[in-house]
């Protein structure tokens, strides 16, 4: 499949177009960023690995019913996607209380949570993704009532397909981020699931050791990122498709820069 122009540079990820109408291919970046840009480096094998962890995890839900923008995986580092309005909002689910919530709540650190707890924000990175309420959603038009609907039913049946799925590999799932998109066919409209789902939108400890096995280990200079990824990749029964991981050369970061606000 010939990718053509680019369509959208995302942190982590490029978007390219394709000849067939209503696809594009997603390339997965080894960037890496935290704390909205201000913390960035470039970690070697980290597109693979979630190129290759994302793809299991949609073709899962995909197999159970819940639609997702997933074609296919076309090499080691991309996908063929449909392509989908984007709704600009990220939708977290939490299991556990950790991250901003407990610096915004002042709730302990591996609080585990009743039930899942949901919240929205809205997708702007110059506003630093904040917290919003439905009823912000609503107010400006960002996703109708259906919409949120449709889009919380199917985030609860991901974080208990989920659960279940890592709990089997001895991962507690904390806490993760998706986001929605409109597809339209035949003038029909429908919501599904776009993006990744991979350790750099999911927090995943460890269950024996609550080792962090995600993007923490970045954003909190945990070091061993990409040891803690393949080891997800690991447990779930894949391996990048050459298995030779050791022809991507996995080295530490580099180019780690922090900007001084
Ligand atoms: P928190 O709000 O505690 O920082 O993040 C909650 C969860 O959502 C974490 O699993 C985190 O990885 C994910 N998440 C929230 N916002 C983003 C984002 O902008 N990018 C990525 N990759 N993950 C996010």
């Amino acid at each position: 499949m010939n990718k053509g122009k680019k369509l959208y540079e995302g942190k982590a990820k490029i978007l390219y177009e394709t000849k067939e109408k209503g696809l594009a291919i997603q390339h997965f970046k080894d960037d890496a960023t935290a704390f909205n840009n201000q913390k960035k480096a470039n970690v070697e094998g980290k597109g693979v690995l979630n190129n290759r962890i994302s793809e299991h995890i949609l073709q899962n839900l995909n197999q159970a019913g819940i639609k997702t923008h997933l074609v296919k995986r076309l090499n080691m580092r991309e996908q063929l996607v449909k392509l989908v309005e984007i709704i600009p909002i990220e939708v977290i689910i939490r299991n556990i209380a950790t991250g901003s919530l407990t610096k915004r709540l002042g709730i302990a650190d591996g609080t585990i949570l009743d039930k899942p707890l949901l919240e929205y924000s809205y997708k702007n990175d110059e506003l630093g993704d904040p917290l919003v309420a439905k009823e912000h959603i609503l107010a400006f038009n960002w996703a109708t009532i259906d919409e949120l609907s449709k889009i919380e039913e199917t985030t609860f049946r991901i974080n208990d397909f989920m659960s279940g799925m890592f709990r089997g590999v001895g991962i507690k799932l904390v806490d993760f981020k998706l986001e929605f998109g409109r597809l339209w066919e035949n003038d029909k409209k429908e919501v599904i699931l776009a993006d990744e789902i991979s350790p750099d939108t999911c927090r995943l400890w460890d269950v024996k050791s609550e080792r962090k096995l995600d993007k923490d280990r970045f954003r909190k200079d945990l070091g061993n990122i990409i040891q803690a990824y393949q080891e997800v990749a690991r447990r779930l029964g894949i391996m990048p498709e050459t298995t030779n991981i050791s022809e991507v050369n996995f080295k530490k970061p580099t180019s780690i820069s922090i900007k001084k606000k």
